[in-house]
């Protein structure tokens, strides 16, 4: 049977922690829509720059990777991964030293140049829920729908904290705060497509909700 439903865009942004990817998986679930992670995208150049030994501030060698480097992202269903040529490393790259450094290199033109024309690529025929940090504001400031999900960075460090390996558990829960604190402060404050919420963006603090009482929140708002 042929749907005459409109396939939407839906942009998701916030500070790390926030809760964004549980709840945009969910969300793409629900509506039957692809979920696209643009941070893992990030994540992904910077682990490729860190294994070659790229600096972020050789400008030349960082265009080059961009151009050179054999990564693709696939989106399918509610899980988006990345592939190093036919390798899928998406679990190598939530590691903390990943963390650090996919917000170093985030800040670098030719990477997000690169990553915002792809993510355009993948959500341009709707039907998308991307979440990341310039979704509303850049990538598609024209989305049909655009949340800005936030929590105290009590609540999203104890998040973090928990999602910890028990190998990892030696980490105290202070410094996974002041860590993310850290990353956030850096988003927030670099030049280019800084963490920020959209003007027309419906703004969610998540410290007190449930993950279904947020996406309970969305779907009030959002009409197919
Ligand atoms: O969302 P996640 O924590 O995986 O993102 C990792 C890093 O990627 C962020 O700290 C930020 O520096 C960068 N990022 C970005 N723009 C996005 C998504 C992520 O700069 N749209």
């Amino acid at each position: 049977m042929k749907s005459d439903r409109r396939k939407l865009t839906i942009a998701i942004d916030g500070p790390a922690g926030a809760g964004k990817s549980t709840v945009a998986k969910l969300l793409a679930e629900k509506l039957g829509y692809a979920y696209v992670d643009t941070g893992i995208m990030y994540r992904a150049l910077a682990w490729a720059a860190v294994k070659q030994g790229i600096v972020p501030d050789r400008d030349d060698l960082v265009a080059q990777l961009v151009t050179d480097c054999k990564l693709s992202f696939k989106p399918d269903g509610n899980q988006f991964s990345v592939f190093s040529g036919a390798e899928d490393i998406t679990p190598q790259l939530r590691t903390p030293e990943i963390s650090h450094y996919s917000s170093v290199y985030s800040a670098l033109p030719a990477v997000r140049h690169y990553l915002v024309k792809l993510q355009r690529q993948l959500g341009q025929a709707g039907g998308v829920v991307m979440e990341g940090r310039d979704i509303g504001t850049v990538v598609f400031p024209e989305a049909d729908y655009k949340f800005f999900l936030n929590a105290s960075p009590e609540e999203r460090g104890r998040r973090r904290f928990n999602e910890l390996e028990d190998d990892e558990s030696q980490v105290k829960l202070d410094s996974v705060i002041k860590q993310l604190n850290r990353r956030d402060k850096q988003d927030s404050e670099r030049r280019l497509a800084p963490l920020r919420q959209a003007p027309d963006a419906a703004l969610i603090d998540s410290t007190r909700l449930t993950i279904e009482q947020v996406l309970d929140r969305m779907l009030q708002l959002i009409k197919p």
